[in-house]
């Protein structure tokens, strides 16, 4: 008897079966209030209003189907109202997380690991160790600060709440760190998925992890594109204006930044303009309210102008404390040479 008899007749049909699943497997369905990206990545958009809640923001997040489950991009800070959502989609889809990514360790993008980790054990925590050095210098200084101002406020207070949801943000010390250390860009499977990883260690947090899906080219930037305006507090800004050539040099049609919605390669082209074309007028001596002027004139439908107000607010605090600081001051976190 000849071997190809033996082969049993649904041999072939069962390949074509498992292909076609493959190919059509279904579009990753959005929860309320989340945005389908494209078939296997969902936005969970972040939220920032200086005057709700605490007045802290949660960063965008992105929940990505892999092979091995879900891959979760920035975890949020507020673990209720954020983080909990996401673990409520991984339920609905019935998918584990198999990996967070980490853009960077500001706490409006890791807070989350710590609930997402508890629930997810087996998860795997890519990002940069940038965080560590963030313990001992930017995150310390900012734990001294709201134990001091919590130490004046009522017991009871809501504001006092805050400050303790804070304080125990930043306790969480290793629990936010990664498991994978992201030290080089490179090509990099995660979850049984491949991406392209890239590294900036001289841009917003001195080690800024994005993310590319070459097969859906959509490049997920985390803080790197920011709205309604950059945030500079841990920036080295020409650094930073580096980084983004970079970015443009990939080969995305999506970007999704870490504030504010997804965007095509050519918005994004205009954004970056916006960033150099701030930069400049910050080293010029125009006015800090020309300035944003420009800012909104430049990337024009980009920013509605229900944004406008709390773009002037940001721009106003980081041309003082950092763009228009003394030169120590202003490249205080960028690498040496
Ligand atoms: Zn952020």
């Amino acid at each position: 008897m000849r071997g190809e008899r033996m082969k049993p007749k649904w041999m072939p049909l069962l390949a074509l079966g498992l292909l076609a699943a493959c190919a059509t497997a279904p579009r990753l369905q959005a929860p309320d209030g989340m945005q389908a990206l494209n078939r296997r990545m969902v936005l969970l958009p972040g939220t920032y209003d200086p005057e709700q809640g605490d007045g802290q923001p949660d960063g965008n997040s992105i929940l990505i189907r892999a092979p091995d489950g879900l891959v979760v991009f920035d975890t949020g800070r507020h673990e209720q109202a954020f983080t909990g959502r996401i673990i409520a989609a991984a339920d609905t889809w019935r998918l584990p997380v198999a990996a967070i990514v980490n853009s960077h360790w500001h706490l409006d993008h890791v807070s989350g690991n710590v609930p997402l980790r508890a629930r997810f054990p087996r998860a795997k925590v890519y990002a940069s160790t940038a965080i560590e050095g963030a313990m001992q210098g930017f995150l310390a200084d900012s734990r001294r600060n709201t134990a001091a101002r919590l130490a004046t406020l009522p017991a009871d207070s809501a504001a006092a709440g805050y400050a303790r949801a804070s304080l125990a943000r930043i306790d969480a010390g290793p629990k936010l760190f990664p498991t994978e250390p992201v030290l080089a860009s490179g090509e990099r499977n995660i979850a049984g998925m491949a991406f392209h990883v890239g590294l900036e260690d001289n841009a917003v947090s001195g080690g800024d992890v994005w993310l590319l899906d070459p097969s859906s080219r959509t490049l997920l930037a985390g803080d790197l594109v920011n709205f309604p305006a950059p945030f500079f507090d841990t920036a080295c800004p020409h650094g930073w204006s580096e980084a983004l050539a970079r970015l443009d040099a990939q080969a995305f049609d999506t970007l999704v930044p870490g504030h504010g919605a997804a965007m095509t390669h050519a918005q994004f082209g205009i954004y970056r303009r916006a960033f150099d074309r701030l930069l400049a007028c910050a080293a010029s001596d125009a006015g800090v309210a020309d300035c944003a002027t420009r800012w909104e004139n430049d990337l024009g439908p980009l920013l509605p102008e229900s944004q406008h107000r709390l773009s002037r607010m940001l721009l106003d605090y980081y041309f003082q404390a950092v763009l228009r600081a003394e030169p120590v001051k202003r490249d205080k976190y960028c690498r040496a040479g």
